[in-house]
C-alpha cells in the first residue's frame, strides 16, 4: 500500500513513527480547551484518519495514554511528551491525528475545511477570514455528534 503522509514524535533516538495510506475523511481546525490545552497550543489541527488506514511503524512500546474525558484516549510519547493522536469513542472507525506530528513535506491528502468548538476559543486567538465554515462544537463529516 502506498505511504500518504507520515509522522512521528520529537525523539532523536527511536522515536514513534506512524503512517497513513488513504486520505483522511476530513481535516479541521479545533479550539476546544480539551485539545488545545494539552497539547499547549491555541488551535489543534487535525486530520481524521480510518483506522484501517494508519499503521504504527515504529517505537510502539514508548507509547502512552491519557484519557482527558472518559471518552477520549490521547496518545504520547512517553519520553518526549509529544501528544501526536487520540481516539475518540464517539468515532470507532477513525482515529484523530495532530497534523503538526507529520513530517513537513508529507502529503496530508486533503486540506483543511472547518473549525470546530469555536465557542471555545482562547480570547487571545483571532480565527483568520478564510471562508471557512465556524461551528460552536462538533461538526464532523456524516453524523454531527453533540459537544
Ligand atoms: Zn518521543
Ligand atoms: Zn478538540
Amino acid at each position: 500500500m502506498t505511504v500518504l503522509a507520515k509522522g512521528g514524535c520529537r525523539c532523536d533516538t527511536n522515536p514513534v513513527r506512524f503512517s497513513y495510506n488513504k486520505a483522511p475523511a476530513e481535516v479541521h481546525y479545533c479550539l476546544c480547551t480539551d485539545c488545545t490545552d494539552i497539547s499547549g497550543g491555541a488551535v489543534a489541527l487535525i486530520a481524521v484518519v480510518e483506522r484501517s488506514a494508519f499503521t504504527i511503524t515504529q517505537g510502539e512500546d514508548k507509547i502512552a495514554n491519557y484519557d482527558t474525558k472518559p471518552t477520549c484516549h490521547r496518545r504520547f510519547c512517553q519520553d518526549c511528551g509529544c501528544h501526536m493522536f487520540l481516539y475518540v469513542d464517539a468515532f470507532p472507525d477513525h482515529l484523530l491525528i495532530h497534523v503538526p506530528t507529520l513530517d513537513r513535506d508529507s502529503d496530508v491528502g486533503v486540506k483543511p475545511d472547518r473549525w470546530v468548538f469555536v465557542n471555545s476559543k482562547h480570547p487571545l486567538v483571532t480565527i483568520p477570514d478564510d471562508g471557512l465554515p465556524r461551528h460552536p462544537g462538533w461538526a464532523a463529516s456524516g453524523d454531527p455528534v453533540a459537544a
